[in-house]
């Protein structure tokens, strides 16, 4: 009988997949250390802190949430998630309000945000584990001791009983291939919508005699832009008076139309945009563009499917947005595919607790668990 044992695992991604799987299984009693290309955790879960010189030469700071505009929450274990989270503090509700002639949200126009800042919902969940940051793993090895991960010419000291891929298909597609060709395959052609964003700081001092907008968020119905957002109308968010803090999320058909121009080019395409969406001239004092290549997962084409990938007999997982779970996408897809995939992870552990064993024979079900969506 095969086993594997699971005392060491590595996470590689800590977006709020990464960060949910790295919770259950630290809390499980094993050792988590997880990796992440960036600075920190969040994923598209995502918040840019902005450093900008007004007119007179003074400095400023402002946090712009530019990536996930919100939380949705339609299942009942994600639903418990968030309830738990609003209760801790963590998350809080926001209902914006909405532009005259803006297209309604499919499950209405109520948000959950995480407090302060966006990444702070991951931050949280990795109580516990370890953590290496601005490390891009670009190989997974597998050797006498276990997986090992790098990146360039860095090798990660330390050997892992199991890896977790908690990434954007692309990504995970490319350290899956020498080890399952078949997921790699399958992840390479997951199709994600790309999406370019405008954020940016408004000087509102000339709009005095503008009638004042009295909205927060606007899904326009025809343009380029589907979402137009204040963040300083967000819960948690500092609002300076004087300021309009924008956040500007052009549509999937429109950024994978212009995905390969340059930021410049896009960046006045968005303002002009705005502008028309506003109906009035906006005067920045700082404004960028970022581009997402993998914003979202394409709900119409995630078929009900596998909602996570676990091979026991190599300590391999993959989870994340794009397997989803229950049909979900975002971050509810994700949060429920990480819960889904340690759950296997757990459940394929003979014996509880911290030198627990995946035995693979024994779980044959769990070999490569590929379940269905309910
Ligand atoms: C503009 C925008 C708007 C959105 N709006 C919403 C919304 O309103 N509601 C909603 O539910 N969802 C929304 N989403 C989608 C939501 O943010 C994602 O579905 C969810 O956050 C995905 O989580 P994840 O953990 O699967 O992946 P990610 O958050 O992408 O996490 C993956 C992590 O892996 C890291 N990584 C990648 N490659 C490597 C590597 N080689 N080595 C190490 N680390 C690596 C990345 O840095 C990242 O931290 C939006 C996304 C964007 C971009």
């Amino acid at each position: 009988m095969s086993k594997i044992k699971v005392q060491q695992i590595a996470v590689v991604g800590a977006g709020i997949a990464g960060a949910t799987c790295a919770r259950a299984l630290t809390l499980a009693g094993h050792s988590v250390h997880v990796f992440d290309k960036s600075r920190g955790p969040g994923g598209r879960l995502a918040t840019r802190r902005v450093e900008w010189v007004d007119r007179l030469g003074q400095s400023h700071m402002t946090r712009l949430d530019h990536g996930a505009v919100g939380i949705t929450a339609r299942s009942a274990p994600f639903m418990a998630f968030v309830d738990e989270a609003l209760r801790a503090g963590g998350l809080a509700e926001w209902v914006p309000s909405l532009a005259a002639g803006s297209v309604p949200a499919e499950d209405g126009d109520r948000f959950y945000v995480p407090l302060p800042d966006m990444p702070s919902l991951c931050r949280r969940q990795l109580v516990g584990a370890a953590a290496t940051w601005s490390f891009a793993v670009d190989g997974l090895h597998k050797g006498a001791l276990g997986w090992h991960a790098q990146a360039g010419s860095k090798v990660h000291p330390e050997p892992f009983d199991a890896v977790v891929l908690a990434l954007p298909p692309a990504q995970a597609a490319a350290l899956l291939c020498p080890h399952r060709r078949d997921w790699a395959r399958h992840a390479s052609i997951a199709p994600m919508q790309p999406c370019w964003t405008l954020m940016g700081i408004a000087d509102t001092t000339r709009e005095a005699l503008e009638p004042a907008l009295d909205w927060d968020l606007a899904r326009p119905p025809t343009g380029p832009l589907e979402w137009v957002l204040r963040n300083d109308a967000r819960p948690g968010r500092a609002s300076v008076s004087g300021q309009a803090h924008w956040v500007v999320h052009a549509r999937p058909g429109w950024s994978r139309r212009h995905l390969e121009q340059p930021a410049a080019w896009v960046q006045q395409q968005m303002h002009a945009a705005l502008v028309d969406t506003l109906g009035r001239p906006v005067d920045w004092h700082h404004c960028a563009v970022h581009r997402w290549r993998y914003a979202l997962p394409q709900a119409q084409k995630i078929a009900a499917a596998e909602s996570f990938w676990w091979d026991a007999d190599q300590g391999l997982g993959v989870c994340g947005d794009f397997l989803g779970g229950s049909g979900s996408s975002g971050v509810e897809g994700a949060w429920l595919s990480a819960q889904s995939l340690s759950a296997a992870m757990l459940q394929s552990a003979s014996g509880a607790g911290r030198a627990s064993t995946l035995s693979a024979a024994h779980e044959t079900a769990l070999r490569t668990v590929r379940h269905r969506a309910a």
